[in-house]
């Protein structure tokens, strides 16, 4: 039997070692943290993507969409709340209109079903939703992500499963070929390295020997709730039409589980890879940034949009705003800050977002170097995608 060892305890990584062990290997999961899911895969929006953003014949097309349904299946077997409430894509302007078609068109060819309706349409899903048209689209779902790497837990026991284990160094074995990890304490041993390392993705890389083709640029994402009393302004989900050119969807409502609605996120670069506030400073990771190429070029292209979304960060006026064009009876006053994310978001030393997951191999090595959103909702097929690419790298 073959080992393999994972680093990163986030979804994508327990997806990973889940596939593992049921193609018949032996895992090691090394978790720096004292808990699974510590960052990404447990500060997100928990929507389950239907897959209509995406180019069609990515990787993030075809593994969303499949993995829409692959997710809902394995939280339906596994107890995991979830519940598939559909969303609604809202233009709220005639200028939108073309670029909600072309939303439109994206999602047949990548075969998810949409209704294109009108505003009176809109307006029996949200009745408080300012549109002058949207899509509606039935496969979008709410999760708890949280939940769900516990239940990949749940069916790994037995395992090697290591939290508080942070992977220090790598190397190539001297003798079979595999690969040593060292960690506080001692060395893994096993015969292939797969690195789910989430915002320290390209760090690990390095330690592995393998120069990635792209740096890790955290992103934060932060939030807000609409206070309770104003719950009943969203039913479900409200998303912008997205700007082609920019990787995020744009600031939305999303209403929860248990019924709280999360407005956000916006996007922010963090001055921490982990940096869930301003406050959250690392004199190392900002130097990284500052010093990689791709950062000044990124910045000289949305110099206006990441002026505007820093204000936006400090001013929750500014941020009711946009809320506002979705929903204009959303005002400051409504909102109350909740816990903010960090997005692990690839970039090229061109200063181009890596759009499509990514995914490096090297000699028993498997590196997952972009799997921002809707890498989530993607984690069973990710897991799929890479423990192929592990079976082939020692083939
Ligand atoms: C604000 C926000 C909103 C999002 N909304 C959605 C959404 O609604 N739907 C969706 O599908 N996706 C969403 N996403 C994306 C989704 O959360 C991520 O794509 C997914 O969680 C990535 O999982 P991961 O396992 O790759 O990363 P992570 O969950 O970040 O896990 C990586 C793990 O590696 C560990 N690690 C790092 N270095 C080491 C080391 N040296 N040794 C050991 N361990 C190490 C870290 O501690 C971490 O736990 C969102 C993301 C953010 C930030």
């Amino acid at each position: 039997m073959r080992r393999v060892v994972v680093v990163g305890g986030g979804i994508v990584g327990l997806a990973t070692a889940r596939e593992l062990v049921r193609r018949g290997h032996a895992v090691t999961v090394l978790e720096k943290e004292a808990r699974w899911g510590a960052h990404q895969s447990g500060h997100n929006s928990n929507v389950v993507h239907a897959g209509l953003y995406y180019r069609p014949g990515s990787l993030k097309a075809r593994m969303s969409v499949a993995g829409n349904a692959s997710i809902v299946a394995f939280a339906r077997e596994h107890g995991v709340p979830v519940e598939v409430c559909g969303k609604l894509v809202v233009a709220t302007s005639r200028d939108e209109l073309p670029r909600l078609e072309a939303l439109a068109g994206r999602a047949e060819a990548n075969g998810v079903p949409v209704r294109r309706v009108t505003a009176e349409e809109a307006r029996e899903h949200e009745p408080e939703v300012a549109a002058v048209a949207a899509l509606r689209v039935e496969s979008t779902g709410i999760i708890d992500f949280p939940a769900v790497c516990r239940a990949l837990v749940a069916e790994l026991e037995g395992h090697d499963l290591r939290l508080g284990t942070p992977a220090l160094a790598i190397r190539r074995a001297l003798a079979g070929g595999g690969v040593e990890v060292a960690t506080p304490d001692g060395v893994v041993r096993a015969d292939a390295l797969v690195n789910c390392a989430g915002l320290h993705s390209d760090r690990v890389a390095r330690l592995a020997g393998v120069a990635p083709s792209a740096a890790i640029v955290p992103f934060r994402g932060e939030y807000y709730e609409l206070r309770p009393d104003r719950r009943h302004l969203v039913r479900g989900l409200v998303y912008p039409v997205p700007d082609p050119e920019l990787p995020f969807l744009g600031v939305h409502l999303t209403r929860m589980l248990d019924g709280s609605v999360h407005a956000g996120p916006n996007a922010v670069l963090a001055l921490r890879r982990e940096g869930y506030s301003w406050r959250d400073f690392s004199a190392a990771d900002v130097v990284d940034v500052a010093r990689f190429p791709g950062t000044w070029r990124l910045a000289r292209r949305f110099a206006r949009t990441g002026a505007e979304e820093v204000l936006r960060s400090f001013s929750r006026k500014r941020f009711a705003a946009s809320l506002a064009r979705l929903v204009p009876a959303v005002g400051p006053d409504d909102l109350v800050r909740a816990e903010a994310g960090v997005r692990a978001q690839a970039l090229r030393a061109d200063g181009s977002l890596v759009d499509d997951f990514l995914v490096d191999t090297a000699p028993r090595q498997v590196h997952v170097l972009n799997a921002p959103s809707p890498a989530a909702t993607s984690s069973l097929e990710i897991g799929r995608h890479v423990a192929g690419a592990v079976e082939r790298s020692w083939a």
